[in-house]
Order: structure tokens, then C-alpha cells, then sequence
């Protein structure tokens, strides 16, 4: 869906400083609240990733703790990648000077790369949100989800694309850099335009995978087979397993639900010249999508439930975006611009639906089609 009724500029201008005055009157308030709350969060995790693992063993006696040390774990993996991971590494909890909890620093669990992710997703995706062409979340290069898009015969596959990225998740984000820079498959984009070489990316792509791997995979699976027998070094290899696939398919389902809804709209790079930061916030609120839930949602979701106010203020710790939504939708409704929010499982039909939609080819194709 492309945009097509950009509000006038002094409309524009009033909604920006209305926007940024809610930025300043928060970030005045950052601080103890903001950091208690992320190691509280911490602390959480930590417990959570240690008792998954420990309960997963006790399935030794019993395989009803396997399943559940197998669901603390994937929980734990989720806190560590959504709540902690993705916010720390886009600067939010900066302001602590903390040497474990710093965007230079910070280090998830998985098997993506951490400097790579910082590439594509804090600048990328967050300067470029929706922009076709630009954005390369949008659709993950793999499926077509708008008319912008030029229909080819691939695309008729494209759900059971989304199944296997929900699958894959931490596979395709991993990946992701490498499949734009064209460093295995097709025709390599130069070297140069990247901070950093494409023997590095390569070099770096592999030593996340082998950390990842050996700690789910053998570390922890041989030190439990070791004192209890080899076939719990299967039981505990099969539990990591199933623990990456909970977070899987729990982060693409956020993500899904943040850009890809069926009101999500998309833009071309002709839109976008010479952007004023009135028409920047806009774009960003128009290619964002919520979700409306409980603390725990919001929290589980690494508050990507706050998708809109994310986007606005990327550098915002989490903490506070359930506190500024209210004031950002007001302000949206007072300047007529649309705010997309809705319930997890009614949002995600709608990104099943437009998945389903856009697989088909269009009535007529003739370039920038309004979807
Ligand atoms: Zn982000």
C-alpha cells in the first residue's frame, strides 16, 4: 500500500513538534526507574536460562521436565533476545555506563552476528522503514508484500516462505547481511559501501555460528551426557533444539506483526527525497504497526508491541513506550494520521491474509500499482 495523501507541510511541522516535545519530556526522565527496571529484567532472564537448563535434565526421571525446562529456556532465549538484546544494542540503556548492558558491548543469544544486526537493523531498517528498494526487512528479500513489488512466479510460494522464516528466524536475521551483499549466492555487490570487509562479514558470520552451535548443540549436551549417559546428550540437544524454535517463531511473529499488517504502508524512494522530519515521522508511524496486551506481552515482545513508538524514538529505553503510546496516538489523531494497533492474534491474520494476497499476481502490472 503506498501512501498517497501526505499531509501539508505546516501540518507536517505542528505533528513533529508535538512528537519531539514528548520525546524531550521523557527523556528528561530516564534514569534509576529505567535501569532497575532493565536488570530487573536481567536477573529474570539469567534465572530463567539456568533453571530451563537444570530443569531440562531432571527429565532424566521424569520427561515432563524435559518439556518444561525445554519452555523455560525458549522463554528465557526470548527475554534475552527481545527485552534485553534488541533494546541494549540500539543504545536505549546507554545512560547507565554499564560495561554489560552498552550498545558497543552486548552480545545476544543466537547465532547472529551482533555488529551485523547493529548494520542492517539500527541503521537500515530504522532509517529506511518501508522504503521499497531501500528496507530490506520488508518482506525479508524473499516475500512480496505490496504491489511496488514486481510479481514474479516464485512469489506463489511465498506462505510456505513465511513458514520456514518463522522456522528459521535467527537463521534468515544471521544471514541477512550476507544474502544482500550476494557473498554466497549471485553476483557480489562491491566491496567498499560496508564499514567493514566482506572477508570479515564472512569471518564474523561463521564465529556467531560456531559459539551458538557449540554451546546448544555440544557443550552443554556433553557435559549432562557425561554424568548421566548418552542418550541425554540427545535428550539435551533435542531440547536446545526446540527451545531456539519457541523463540523463532515467537520474535517473527512480533516482528511480522510490527511492518508487515495488512494497513502497513510502503513508499518509494522518489517519496522519501529531502524528507523534512515532520514527513521522517510520518513515514515511520505509517510503516509500523502494534499491538495492544498486557505487561507481560509487552514485555515478552521486547515492547516491539510498541512498534510505532519505537520507530519514533528508537534510543528510548523500552521502559517507557507504554507511557508515551497514549500521548502519541492522541497526537495522531489530532493531526488525522492513521495509527495502526490492534490484538496479536487479530494482527497477525492480517499478515497472513496480505502474505496470501500479494503471492497472487495482480490484475495488471504496471509498476507502482496502489495496493
Ligand atoms: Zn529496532
Amino acid at each position: 500500500m503506498t501512501t498517497t495523501h501526505i499531509p501539508s507541510t505546516e501540518t507536517l511541522e505542528s505533528f513533529r513538534q508535538e512528537i519531539d516535545q514528548i520525546r524531550d519530556e521523557t527523556m528528561a526522565k530516564v534514569g534509576q526507574e529505567d535501569a532497575n527496571h532493565i536488570r530487573k529484567i536481567v536477573r529474570i532472564q539469567r534465572a530463567m536460562e539456568m533453571g530451563g537448563r537444570l530443569v531440562m535434565i531432571a527429565g532424566f526421571y521424569h520427561w515432563i521436565w524435559w518439556v518444561v525446562g525445554v519452555v523455560m529456556l525458549g522463554l528465557a532465549k526470548i527475554i534475552n533476545n527481545m527485552e534485553i538484546g534488541h533494546n541494549v544494542m540500539h543504545g536505549q540503556y546507554d545512560f547507565m555506563n554499564d560495561p554489560h548492558l552498552n550498545s558497543r558491548d552486548f552480545d545476544w543469544d543466537g547465532i547472529c552476528d551482533g555488529e551485523s544486526w547493529r548494520r542492517t537493523h539500527n541503521f537500515e531498517h530504522h532509517t529506511y522503514t518501508n522504503i521499497i528498494g531501500k528496507d530490506r526487512d520488508f518482506g525479508y528479500d524473499t516475500m512480496r508484500l505490496s504491489d511496488d513489488v514486481k510479481w514474479k512466479n516464485h512469489y506463489r510460494w511465498q506462505p510456505l516462505r513465511m513458514l520456514i522464516l518463522t522456522l528459521m528466524f535467527e537463521w534468515a536475521v544471521a544471514y541477512h547481511e550476507l544474502f544482500g551483499e550476494r557473498i554466497f549466492v549471485g553476483k557480489r555487490r562491491p566491496e567498499g559501501k560496508l564499514p567493514i570487509s566482506h572477508a570479515q562479514l564472512i569471518k564474523d558470520f561463521f564465529a556467531k555460528i560456531r559459539k551458538g552451535v557449540f554451546r546448544d548443540y555440544l557443550f552443554y549436551p556433553a557435559i549432562v551426557g557425561l554424568f548421566l549417559g548418552w542418550p541425554m546428550f540427545g535428550a539435551i540437544v533435542l531440547g536446545n533444539f526446540f527451545a531456539n524454535m519457541i523463540r523463532n517463531m515467537w520474535a517473527s511473529t512480533i516482528i511480522f506483526c510490527g511492518h508487515f499488517t495488512e494497513d502497513v504502508h510502503t513508499f518509494s524512494e522518489e517519496e522519501c527525497e529531502n524528507e523534512s522530519r515532520g514527513q521522517f515521522y510520518y513515514r515511520q508511524i505509517l510503516g509500523s504497526s502494534n499491538l495492544e496486551g498486557s505487561k507481560l506481552l509487552h514485555i515478552m515482545s521486547g515492547h516491539l508491541s510498541r512498534q510505532v513508538e519505537h520507530h519514533l524514538f528508537p534510543d528510548m529505553p523500552s521502559y517507557r513506550y507504554n507511557e508515551v503510546a497514549e500521548k502519541v496516538r492522541n497526537v495522531c489523531r489530532k493531526h488525522n494520521i492513521p495509527y495502526n494497533t490492534g490484538t496479536l492474534w487479530g494482527q497477525y491474520s492480517t499478515v497472513v491474509y496480505r502474505v496470501f494476497k500479494y503471492s497472487k499476481p495482480p490484475k495488471k502490472q504496471d509498476g507502482f500499482a496502489n495496493a
